[in-house]
């Protein structure tokens, strides 16, 4: 794919500051970035958004807001509020796109926990349409329905979008995450224009850590240009955005990892 469609998630390179990101960006001609919280945070939510600004680069999304799962209500209230925040750090930063990691299974509770997420998303619709930002359920991996998201496929994913029945509320379709499903394309397809982002790595084997495993793209076993086409023939029309979350991509430089990533990018994707 053409560098003119990549977005570049900053936990690819965590240990850049935002305004070090910026400028990685800027200088290989990398149009959009997508940061996490924590590094917005960081700045100070306000400079962080003048920087963005002044850089001239689009921002895809925000990561991450959601995990409304918890034991008890005051927990499921402070996941709102905390969501709330999230909200108002997207607007400062120039996106209309809130990434949602759900949040894991409570208990033994798996219809219940499910049950948490669709009015956690619902509580917050409110304010995303008013601050006109989008709200992209992130289906994640199988293997994290007990820790982060009871939303495991994109299939799940649709139906809450439809449950919930808000044009502010979409899907992210995050290679590492439904690469193995054998309903993706048909999902894909269903989602249609409600993809509001497009997340890509591959998959390595031996997984080394749940959140930690990602490979690069085309080291792994993914068919990346399938997918990548298949949500591009769904009518999204933005970037594909680099997130690999990786120990062994975070033990080297990041311009090592960006060297890399971009010519993948181009080669692979
Ligand atoms: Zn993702």
């Amino acid at each position: 794919m053409n560098l003119s469609q990549c977005g570049l998630n900053t936990i690819t390179v965590r240990s850049l500051t935002l305004p070090e990101v910026i400028d990685q960006a800027q200088r290989r001609e990398i149009p959009v970035i997508s940061p996490w919280r924590d590094i917005v945070q960081a700045e100070g939510v306000a400079r962080a958004g003048r920087l963005v600004r002044d850089s001239g680069l689009k921002v895809s999304s925000l990561v991450r807001g959601g995990m409304f799962t918890a034991p008890d209500a005051s927990g499921r209230r402070a996941a709102v509020e905390d969501n709330l925040r999230a909200l108002e750090e997207a607007h400062a930063i120039g996106t209309d796109c809130l990434v949602l990691v759900c949040g894991g299974l409570v208990g033994r509770d798996l219809p219940g926990s499910r049950t948490m997420v669709r009015e956690g998303i619902e509580a917050l619709v409110p304010a995303a349409t008013a601050a006109g930002i989008r709200l992209g359920i992130e289906p994640l991996h199988p293997m994290m329905v007990g820790s982060r998201s009871v939303v495991a496929t994109l299939g799940e994913a649709n139906d809450l979008v439809d449950a919930i029945g808000s044009p502010q509320v979409g899907v992210i379709v995050d290679v590492y995450h439904v690469w193995w499903d054998a309903d993706l394309m048909a999902e894909i397809e269903r989602a249609g224009r409600r993809i509001l982002g497009l997340h890509v790595s591959d998959w390595v084997t031996p997984i080394t850590g749940e959140l930690s495993s990602r490979g690069m793209m085309g080291d792994g076993c993914i068919d990346l240009p399938a997918v990548s086409a298949a949500v591009r023939a769904a009518g999204f029309d933005g970037p594909a955005d680099i997130e690999i979350l990786s120990d062994h991509w975070w033990s080297l430089p990041a311009d090592t990892v960006l060297d890399v990533a971009l010519e993948r990018f181009q080669a692979c994707v």
